[in-house]
């Protein structure tokens, strides 16, 4: 029978002495906790293959050693997916050295990339090519692609460009025994069985491990407009989103909502970002004109857009970025909100996903329900709501013991905001995916048959649970 010390000889030999990284010689501080600092594991080791037939090696001398694997690509996800557990039993596998562009095919428009390269790097070699991959979240300069397809992250072009799911044309996959799958076809139009790669697509690490990807590539637009709108109710939000909708078309490629406590964490904590309008407005928004004409074109479109909606009284007041820089000041107000809610200190986050139509009618219920039950509770309420999808976060009161307040209130808040959710016909986990922060409540959101059929899939290409256990099915 192979010891554990058998395991890490075995991967050495199989990746070089370098590549393989244990807590007596290396701190693994970056690999075992995780981004928000909810969890830190202790992993047995880690593994950093360099190529494909190395991460096939790497699984199998785990299979064979009877030890689980945890996939882990820039560690930036939110849910607690890419750690090992604290048993110091479990091999993190890194995929940030499989990290090299393998090709451009510019008349399919389709870039194929390894798994490890960083979510920024493949936005470069796009943009190098005069092209553009627009999957884009405040992660990008540490995230990896293949990180972004195992938890198919969205970010704010999901409205005109679709989820990470959407951007991938094929996979290729280690599997759980060692095989490799040669799945990277760049070819729009395939019926030809079972779609394996959406079941690989936000299985976060369960099903298989990415090694590379064909994604799709777009023209660059020709121009690209910021606006940020004061809007005075969610109602007037939603309402602005379909007339932007039907007046810009697929030129808008953003459409972000900001509550005033979100804005006002920023003003308060990242002061050298100075937020428009958000004093005496319970929402702004901000919108994102990408135009294939050019600049005028789209400043027309934009005005007679804004002009329309303060006439109708969706908008009480708006600002249209002059330059680039302008508009990137704008997206780093929206974007600092994340960190400005960590500086005020510790919260409770909900990624969650409803109908566009349900949001207003789910926000004031809720808000109304939370603070009555909960009194001083303070809602940091922000999000794609082009998407349909909202930051719904909850700080502690003001002044009070943060820690206390999670543990005494987070499984109360959890289940108050999931229970609307579900009424709302809406989804606990829009984007963030499940990992094993979520796994415990899944069981109670998703419909039976469905868990029913997702733990068949893994009992089939997984059957002795070795790809991240207890992550997605508890
Ligand atoms: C500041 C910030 C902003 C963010 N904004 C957004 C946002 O707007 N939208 C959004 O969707 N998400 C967002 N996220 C979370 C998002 O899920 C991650 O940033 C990103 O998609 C994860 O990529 P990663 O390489 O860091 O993966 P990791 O965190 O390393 O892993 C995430 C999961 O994927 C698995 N995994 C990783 N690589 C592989 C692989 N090659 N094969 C199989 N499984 C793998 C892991 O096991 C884990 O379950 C944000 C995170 C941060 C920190």
């Amino acid at each position: 029978m192979s010891t554990p010390g058998d395991l890490i000889d075995a991967l050495r030999a199989a990746l070089g002495a370098d590549h393989v990284l244990t807590a007596d010689r290396h701190d693994l501080t970056g690999f075992e906790q995780d981004w928000r600092r909810r969890a830190r594991g202790r992993a047995l080791a880690v593994a950093r293959p360099g190529t494909t037939d190395e991460v096939a090696a790497v699984v199998r001398a785990c299979a064979a050693a009877g030890v689980s694997l945890v996939p882990q690509g820039g560690n930036t996800g939110l849910v607690v997916g890419s750690v090992p557990d604290d048993s110091g039993q479990q091999v993190v596998l890194s995929l940030q050295r499989l990290n090299r562009v393998r090709a451009l095919d510019r008349a399919n428009l389709t870039l194929t990339v390894e798994a490890g390269c960083v979510l920024q790097a493949v936005q470069e070699t796009a943009e190098a090519a005069g092209l553009l991959f627009p999957l884009s979240l405040a992660a990008e300069g540490s995230c990896t692609i293949g990180g972004n397809l195992a938890t198919n992250a969205g970010g704010t072009q999901v409205l005109r460009y679709g989820n990470a799911r959407d951007l991938c044309l094929g996979l290729e996959v280690v599997t759980a025994s060692g095989d490799i799958w040669h799945g990277l076809s760049g070819l729009r139009k395939d019926n030809t069985g079972y779609d394996l790669r959406d079941l690989f697509i936000g299985s976060e690490g369960t099903l298989g491990v990415i090694t590379a990807a064909t994604l799709k590539l777009f023209p660059r637009p020709a121009a690209t407009l910021t606006a940020w709108a004061a809007v005075p109710s969610m109602q007037a939000a939603v309402d602005l989103l379909g007339l932007a909708q039907q007046r810009l078309a697929a030129g808008l490629t953003g459409f972000e909502v900001m509550g005033r406590f979100a804005l006002s964490l920023v003003a308060c904590h990242l002061p050298q970002l100075r937020v428009p309008l958000w004093q005496d407005h319970p929402y702004c928004v901000l919108l994102e004109n990408s135009d294939s004409e050019g600049e005028a074109h789209a400043r027309g479109a934009f005005e007679g857009l804004l002009e329309a909606a303060l006439e109708r009284g969706l908008v009480s007041d708006a600002v249209v970025a002059e330059s680039m820089a302008q508009a990137q000041a704008l997206w780093h107000i929206r974007e600092g909100i994340p960190l400005a809610q960590a500086e005020e200190g510790l919260n409770i986050k909900h990624d969650i996903s409803l109908p566009v139509s349900r949001i207003p009618a789910f926000c004031d219920e809720t808000d109304a329900r939370l603070s009555r039950e909960i009194p001083g509770v303070r809602l940091v309420n922000f999000g794609h709501l082009g998407d349909g999808n909202l930051h719904y976060n909850v700080q502690a009161p003001a002044g009070g013991d943060a820690r206390a307040f999670l543990a005494e209130q987070e499984a109360r808040v959890n289940q108050l905001v999931y229970d609307a959710v579900a009424a709302h016909g809406g989804s606990i986990s829009a984007e963030h995916g499940v990992g094993s922060l979520k796994a415990a409540c899944l069981p109670h959101y998703k419909d039976p048959v469905a868990l029913d059929l997702m733990r068949a899939v893994k009992a089939a290409l997984d059957p002795a649970g070795r790809l991240n256990p207890g992550r997605v099915l508890a």
